[in-house]
């Protein structure tokens, strides 16, 4: 079967029928956007990601990127690609009209966009990342920056960066040492070493504009001292043409595990003492500014984890059609009975059924948040505005290291469903596990989200937005009961949401208490825990609406739904048993991993 990259059904099911995507985009602010747009947008992304682009994922691999002389070289199948990608503008999607976008509902973006990440996200990345850049500008630059730089960055002319990362400053951004100096003409000198940084050099634009963080001279140290400076590769001059070339260069790629055609680069600035930046909105706002660009980072690495899944899974089931092997169990005496597809076997389809269930759960909790977001961006309504910015502040820590992680997870087990051949270049799927990696560590290490959701995300607003959280759970959950066959299920999902609630208080009590290490010990298994609770959620929705449709349907449509209300019932009455056992160990707060002797981990 041909490579499908994500489950078109199924991405039909999420926008129209389980969030109702014609009312949103009644209510909303997509004149331009109905039904039939929407499906032919998705059905052009699908066509481009599948028939052109998804056949350079494996070459990109194996070629990579190049460095000689301090430029870097894109696979050679990049360049064509890349201006397919920007005369469809699939690169500004969502990007809204005033900034030169397309303006599109956050579902209709999402859905291109998997199949583009899926098809090749190193190709994709280097068309999108400008575009993040151009938001922060439009948003904190005077207005000769915002004409200058936004519209070649929002038409992908000119690429994108973001440069926080140094050698003694990963995690622990308040440690950088890049420095800047304020010139008599109002622009900055500045100096410093970046490394890590995607997209720093690349012969894809002719011009690269870098935001970057960096202390002036003198201001206090830590985050709150930090800046945030516009560095084009290229000046530019008044006119808007491309200028001096500026002291910043890339000193080398580094060679990774995965993600091969995107360049990782280290940047030198001011080498030569020649680096200009311009300060983009006050001093000391760099960490606030950065921190924007930083949350739609993280939303797009948990989409882009989700769509290495959703490929990798497909990959997995089609494979289990067709590959013959072993006789049926109920077989296991008769020697002469034939050999059956490996979808047979009771163990392939728990595995299949758990990767379903996690992938149909990863996208409808990302379009979720999604459409949360946009709702915070367009209300009109103060309190609306609030409730809704809150939630998808408290939902994003979640995006960004539940789906890396069980993304990642996910591509593992597509590996196994195809024994030898998975690990084995040939299936792709050993690619998209290596790929995957790098989701549960950059835009925030797994635990760092970890501790953003429990110091920031669970008590913010007096934990108001926690409440409300789980006050739509239990919209979903008294739907549900309402469905006879789902009634039980919803019943677990709803005392797992009560348990989710109870185990919150009791970490945060134990913070309050003095025991905040051992809090913190617990908080990756905590959010991973919520992360679960929220996959049955979704996956209990799902199933609310599948259910009513499955009498009469057509028998296509019939299979679809009665999958639904399945991997529903899989997902809450087998791992939602290991989420609440994951519930009584971090109530149960186990100090050990605080109170081993440093030596004590041994390897000494
Ligand atoms: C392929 C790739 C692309 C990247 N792209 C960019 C880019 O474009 N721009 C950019 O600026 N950076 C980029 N990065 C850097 C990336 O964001 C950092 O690697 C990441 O933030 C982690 O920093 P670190 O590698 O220094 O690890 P460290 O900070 O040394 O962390 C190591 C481990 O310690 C843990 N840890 C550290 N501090 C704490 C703490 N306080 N509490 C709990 N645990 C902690 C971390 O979770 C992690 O597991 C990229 C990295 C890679 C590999």
């Amino acid at each position: 079967m041909a490579q499908q990259l994500a489950d078109r059904r199924d991405i039909d099911f999420v926008i129209w029928e389980q969030f109702n995507g014609e009312a949103y985009l009644k209510a909303g602010d997509y004149a331009e956007f109905n039904r039939k747009t929407c499906d032919m947008i998705i059905n052009e992304a699908r066509s481009l990601a599948i028939k052109e682009i998804f056949p350079t994922l494996s070459e990109s691999d194996t070629v990579g990127v190049k460095f000689e002389n301090g430029t870097v070289t894109v696979p050679e199948t990049f360049p064509p690609l890349y201006k397919l990608i920007l005369e469809g503008e699939w690169n500004n999607l969502m990007v809204s009209p005033e900034m030169g976008g397309q303006g599109a509902p956050p579902f209709i973006s999402a859905a291109a966009t998997e199949y583009f990440m899926a098809a090749n996200w190193a190709l994709f990345t280097y068309a999108t990342l400008g575009c993040s850049t151009a938001g922060m500008i439009y948003r904190h630059g005077t207005e000769e920056m915002k004409k200058k730089y936004v519209p070649k960055l929002v038409s992908g002319e000119w690429g994108g960066t973001m440069l926080l990362t140094e050698p003694q400053a990963g995690t622990d951004v308040g440690a950088i040492e890049t420095s800047a100096v304020k010139n008599e003409d109002g622009t900055y000198s500045i100096t410093g070493n970046k490394i890590f940084i995607t997209n720093g050099e690349h012969n894809l634009t002719e011009n690269i504009i870098h935001p970057v963080l960096a202390r002036i001279e003198g201001h206090e140290p830590g985050t709150r001292g930090i800046s945030i400076f516009i560095v084009p590769k290229y000046l530019v001059n008044d006119d808007g043409t491309i200028g001096e070339r500026n002291d910043i260069v890339c000193t080398g790629v580094e060679e990774k595990q995965g993600i091969h055609a995107s360049a990782t680069c280290s940047m030198s600035l001011g080498s030569k003492g020649k680096c200009i930046g311009y300060l983009l909105g006050q001093e000391k706002q760099g960490m606030k500014i950065m921190f924007e660009m930083m949350n739609e980072a993280r939303m797009a690495t948990g989409l882009q984890a989700m769509s290495y899944a959703s490929a990798a899974y497909l990959i997995a089931v089609n494979y289990a059609r067709e590959r013959i092997q072993s006789r049926d169990i109920l077989e296991f005496k008769n020697h002469a009975a034939p050999s059956v597809p490996i979808i047979k076997h009771p163990d392939v389809r728990r595995n299949l059924l758990w990767m379903k269930a996690l992938v149909d759960g990863m996208r409808s909790f990302f379009y979720y948040t999604g459409i949360i977001g946009t709702r915070s961006e367009l209300a009109e309504d103060e309190e609306e505005r609030r409730v809704n910015l809150g939630m998808f502040s408290l939902l994003t820590p979640l995006i960004k290291e539940y789906l890396a992680a069980k993304g990642y997870e996910v591509c593992v087990q597509a590996i196994q469903v195809l024994g030898g051949s998975g690990y084995i270049k040939e299936y792709l799927v050993e690619q998209y596990t290596r790929d995957c990696k790098i989701t549960t560590i950059y835009e925030g290490c797994s635990g760092v989200q970890a501790m953003d959701l429990l110091a920031r995300k669970l008590p913010s607003d007096g934990g108001k937005v926690f409440g409300a959280f789980l006050s739509d759970i239990k919209k979903t959950v008294a739907d549900a009961k309402k469905i006879e066959n789902l009634a039980a299920m919803a019943e677990r999902v709803e005392k797992a949401a009560d348990r989710l609630g109870e185990v919150a208080m009791h970490l945060g009590g134990m913070a309050m208490e003095g025991k905040i290490k051992e809090a913190f010990a617990h908080s990756l298994p905590f959010l991973h825990a919520m992360g679960d609770v929220i996959i049955a959620w979704m996956l209990l929705w799902r199933a609310s609406v599948a259910a009513p449709k499955i009498e009469g349907a057509k028998k296509s449509d019939a299979a679809f739904y009665e999958g639904q209300v399945k991997t529903a019932e899989f997902f809450i009455n087998t791992s939602l048993y290991q989420t609440f056992g994951a519930f009584d160990s971090i109530k149960a707060a186990c100090a050990a991993a605080i109170e081993i002797p440093d030596d004590g981990f041994g390897g000494l």
